[in-house]
């Protein structure tokens, strides 16, 4: 179905005036060198982005502004300004180096969403360490993969979150330090290797003399899963922050006054480039939520702190769209002004039901954790076309490529790859330098993605390169399928593969799971397949559906195909250690 364009606003109409004005402009002119100077790079050619982030504003009007509001899971509120935030940091990076953290050394952070998370990661980039964030939903193997390979010398964490991990401890040889950060002051066993953080915070001075990086020093990892093999550590340098800083002002919009809500944790990329460095190196307040997803609390959220911009994923937006378009109406959402949404395709009718159930749309962008920073959105000065993940953002130069490397003109499908060199780009994945360089083809960094652009430069994703499913000759993008599947009133989730066929090579076979109130049957997969063979083309409707009660999901919500594609064969599964518990 094609869905009707959602007009820009008259310039005149949007209100603050967006940062981005003329799209066309920026695109034609736009050089990162120029959008770098607007950062202070310590006046002489260095950068940190802890400095960047946090330390420049408290030499500015913004010292004494608040950097974030948190709200933990139990209900309690901490606020820290940017004075308050660039203090403790400073006491954190003084422990670290009574630890001993050098340079370069990894520092790895295994907490819940809470303060101290923050100010430990801050602080390790402050001494030119670099952070590891990993998610607390981590199960002991996952976390030992991770800093076994990334061979961190220090890892942050909870009394409750190494009891999980206290099995693998022993199996990490460069791990010298676990600093135990103790919010409720439980009796904790600190062992050779601990140390109690807020023991060593009451102690540290506060005065710091914050380490003056290169803009190609390493300081961030976050491991990705690929097709293959155990997930890899991609390497972020300081300069990234120019990318963070340049998309959160013109992509999210974000202005002095916002209150801005990301609901990423840090354990994924989208929670450090848009949860951390992008909204501070703009100055901008955030609000920091400890727990997870719940409609009427994030509902609450918005209304109680008067969220003005919001950063979510398309599985929150159809969890919430789930609960029905009267739930928000309850709410006074008046404050929010713009959406943003990316992680996974973004469907059509979740676009659109952001207009109707909370009074803005959802604005889809793309990019990846070797990206850094988005590559392709949607403005608040251009046409939404619902399904689309946008346009370019400016300085970046994505294309649609054959096999062969070579560009195909509009509406071919094709690889989704990026001009390479802009300042967020990844620098290696640990330890792979190999895997990394043949990420790179003539110049172009090839993301995985199968992608389309139309003739208004609008970019379409199709999926991963290697989830197409091509059926008797017709390649069908599996988020095409979902999409229609999930338009069925009795679809909640859709999980779309291609299963080998002997005739037709692959067929299309759909996992669903069902909303409350509808029993599996075999008359609803007729009417299923019906519609969307209705919907799609003949070609593209799923021949087998399989009801589920829920589908495999990474812990960023996800579908993994991969894993309904594995289970279905009866393949090994690989690695799951991302898998939603
Ligand atoms: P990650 O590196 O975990 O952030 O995942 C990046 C991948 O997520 C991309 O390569 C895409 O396959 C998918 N992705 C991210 N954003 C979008 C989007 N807006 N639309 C479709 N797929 C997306």
């Amino acid at each position: 179905m094609d869905y009707e364009v959602i007009k820009k606003p008259e310039s005149k109409e949007i209100k603050p005036a967006p940062n981005l004005g003329d799209y066309e402009k920026a695109r034609r002119e736009v050089k990162w060198v120029d959008v770098a100077t607007d950062l202070d790079w310590f006046g002489d050619g260095k950068i940190n982005i802890a400095y960047e982030a946090v330390d420049r504003h408290i030499h500015s009007h913004r010292k004494n502004k608040l950097a974030f509001v948190w709200e933990g899971k139990d209900g309690t509120i901490e606020k820290y300004s940017f004075y308050e935030l660039s203090r403790a940091s400073n006491k954190f990076a003084n422990v670290l180096l009574t630890l001993g953290v050098e340079k370069g050394d990894r520092v790895f952070i295994f907490l819940e969403r809470v303060p101290e998370l923050f100010i430990s990661a801050l602080g390790t980039l402050k001494i030119g360490a670099i952070i590891g964030p990993l998610f607390s939903a981590f199960g002991p193997d996952a976390v030992k993969d991770r800093l076994l390979d990334s061979g961190s010398k220090v890892l942050i964490t909870s009394p409750q979150l190494k009891s999980k991990i206290e099995d693998i401890l022993e199996d990490l040889p460069d791990l010298e330090r676990i600093v135990i950060v103790n919010r409720d002051g439980e009796e904790v066993e600190l062992g050779d290797k601990g140390v109690n953080y807020e023991e060593e915070m009451t102690e540290a001075s506060e005065d710091f003399d914050i380490v003056k990086t290169d803009k190609d020093d390493y300081a961030i990892m976050h491991y990705t899963s690929g097709t293959t093999g155990k997930p890899k550590g991609v390497v972020h340098a300081h300069e990234a922050v120019v990318g963070h800083y340049a998309t959160s002002k013109y992509v999210l919009d974000l202005q002095e006054n916002d209150i801005y809500w990301c609901t990423a944790d840090p354990g994924w990329v989208t929670g450090t480039s848009y949860g951390m460095f992008g909204p501070w190196s703009n100055g901008v307040t955030q609000i920091i939520y400890e727990g997870g997803f719940n409609a009427k609390k994030w509902y609450h959220i918005i209304e109680n702190y008067r969220v003005t911009v919001w950063y979510t994923a398309p599985t929150a937006i159809r969890m919430l769209m789930k609960f029905g378009d009267e739930l928000p109406k309850k709410f006074d959402m008046r404050s929010l002004r713009y959406a943003c949404s990316v992680g996974e395709p973004l469907n059509p009718e979740a676009v659109i039901w952001g207009e109707t159930a909370i009074g803005i749309p959802f604005h889809d962008n793309w990019w990846q954790t070797e990206t850094g920073c988005q590559m392709i959105a949607n403005y608040p000065v251009q046409d939404i076309k619902p399904g689309s993940m946008g346009r370019p953002f400016p300085g970046i130069y994505p294309a649609i490529l054959d096999d062969s490397y070579k560009e195909l003109p509009p509406g071919s499908e094709g690889h989704l790859a990026l001009k390479a060199g802009w300042p967020s780009m990844f620098r290696t994945y640990w330890n792979k330098e190999d895997m990394y360089n043949s990420r790179f083809q003539d110049g172009w960094y090839i993301t995985g993605d199968k992608a389309k652009m139309d003739e208004d430069g609008y970019f379409w994703f199709v999926g991963r390169a290697d989830d197409v499913i091509n059926t008797a000759g017709h390649l069908v993008g599996p988020f095409e399928v979902e999409s229609s599947l999930i338009e069925h009133p009795a679809v909640a989730e859709a999980g779309v593969i291609g299963k080998p066929d002997p005739i037709v090579m692959e067929v299309i076979k759909a996992f669903v799971s069902l909303k409350e109130g509808y029993t599996p049957s075999d008359e609803l997969k007729h009417d299923i397949q019906k519609f969307v063979k209705k919907k799609l083309s003949s070609a593209a409707y799923p021949r087998e559906i399989e009801f589920l009660d829920s589908l495999p999901k990474t812990r960023s919500g996800k579908i993994m195909r991969r894993l309904l594609k594995a289970r279905e064969l009866g393949l090994p599964e690989g690695d799951t250690s991302t898998l939603e518990e």
